[in-house]
């Protein structure tokens, strides 16, 4: 059965200016998701995963940031250089956002009801009382108990588990084709992580939603995730369906989070962890951003940039490895260090 489109991005380059330079945050970013499906974006800290998302939103203070190129497509229809006015009526309507920390996403001096039937108010048009009649069940939906007394309390009185469950009932409240979830369990336990990643879940088999998932973490990725981009310094370094990134990744850059992952052999050995620090993005190296990491470094990689290189069907890796001509030997280390990890993933 062929996939449609919820969202295309193709060659989105954002850029910052600072006091120190221009920072070249994202480059050249392209990735397409799937109707219904989630797309896990994966990388450290720093390397463009927010920034893509919230240029794709509308998000970013401009000046200092603005948006270089690219496009991004909603259904078809394109948000970026949209009017404020023209884009409020795609936010919290056909494309919403989920922050990592609900608390300074949410108003404080409202209650919680309220602020999710403001979204229904505004885009739905009822009236407010049927409003908040919605919102109620709203809450009841992401399983808060007692909507009814929560949807009148502000969002100190709610947990932290809690006020994420009251942000994606508010993110959901006008069924948007797509949701952005930006990290939604980094700052809650292991317990109640799971407790939103199962109701995201539900959700989107209830809606159809299309979710775009910004994570560090692995696990996250392999219980959501039907494709997965890895970013490395403001680039998508390798794309591919769940099992191409977990069972079949062909970027050092990939095999390295992998191996980075806790395991439950972690006790019997060190975590390992990827040496060095990612490139200065005032002046992105001229050929793989990954160089000074790899240790699998040709002299190419350090002269010029990293084609996209197919690796079979939607699956790709920008490195020289891939290259037919690339040296056998450089190719068979990384297959035996993937090898090695790869009992520990399974
Ligand atoms: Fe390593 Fe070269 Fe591949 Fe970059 S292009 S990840 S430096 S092998």
């Amino acid at each position: 059965m062929s996939k449609t489109l919820a969202l295309e991005v193709k060659n989105l380059s954002v850029e910052f200016d600072t006091y120190g330079g221009v920072v070249k945050a994202v480059r050249d970013v392209s990735f397409q998701l799937n109707k219904g499906e989630t797309l896990a974006i994966v990388g450290e800290s720093g390397c463009g995963k927010s920034v893509t998302v919230q240029s794709i939103m509308g998000l970013i203070p401009t000046p200092p940031g603005r948006i270089t190129s690219g496009s991004a497509k909603l259904d078809g229809e394109e948000m970026l250089g949209l009017p404020t006015k023209l884009l409020n009526q795609y936010r919290g309507k056909r494309i919403s956002m989920i922050f990592q920390d609900a608390m300074s996403a949410m108003n404080p001096t409202m209650t919680v009801g309220k602020q999710i039937a403001e979204t229904l108010v505004v885009h739905q048009n009822l009236s407010r009382r049927q409003a908040m009649k919605e919102a109620v069940d709203l809450l009841a939906r992401t399983k808060i108990p007692e909507p009814e007394q929560r949807a009148k309390q502000y969002p100190f009185e709610f947990s932290g588990g809690m006020l994420q469950r009251a942000m994606i009932a508010m993110s959901i409240a006008c069924k948007p084709e797509v949701l952005i979830a930006d990290e939604p369990t980094t700052a809650l336990d292991v317990t109640i992580q799971a407790q939103i990643l199962n109701l995201l879940q539900d959700l989107q088999k209830e809606y159809e939603l299309s979710i775009v998932l910004i994570t560090h973490d692995l696990g996250v990725v392999a219980k959501m995730a039907h494709q997965v981009a890895v970013m490395y310094a403001g680039q998508i370094v390798e794309m591919g369906e769940i099992d191409d990134i977990f069972y079949h990744s062909r970027h050092p850059y990939t095999a390295g989070l992998k191996a980075a992952m806790p395991s439950n052999k972690a006790h019997e050995q060190d975590l390992k962890v990827i040496e060095g620090s990612p490139p200065d993005l005032f002046s992105p190296p001229k050929g793989c951003g990954f160089c000074a990491r790899c240790d699998y470094a040709m002299s190419i990689c350090e002269q010029r940039p990293t084609p996209k290189f197919q690796i079979s069907g939607d699956h790709y890796a920008h490195c020289w490895l891939l290259h037919p001509e690339a040296p056998k030997s450089e190719r068979q280390k990384l297959d035996s260090f993937m090898k090695s990890e790869r009992s520990d993933v399974t």
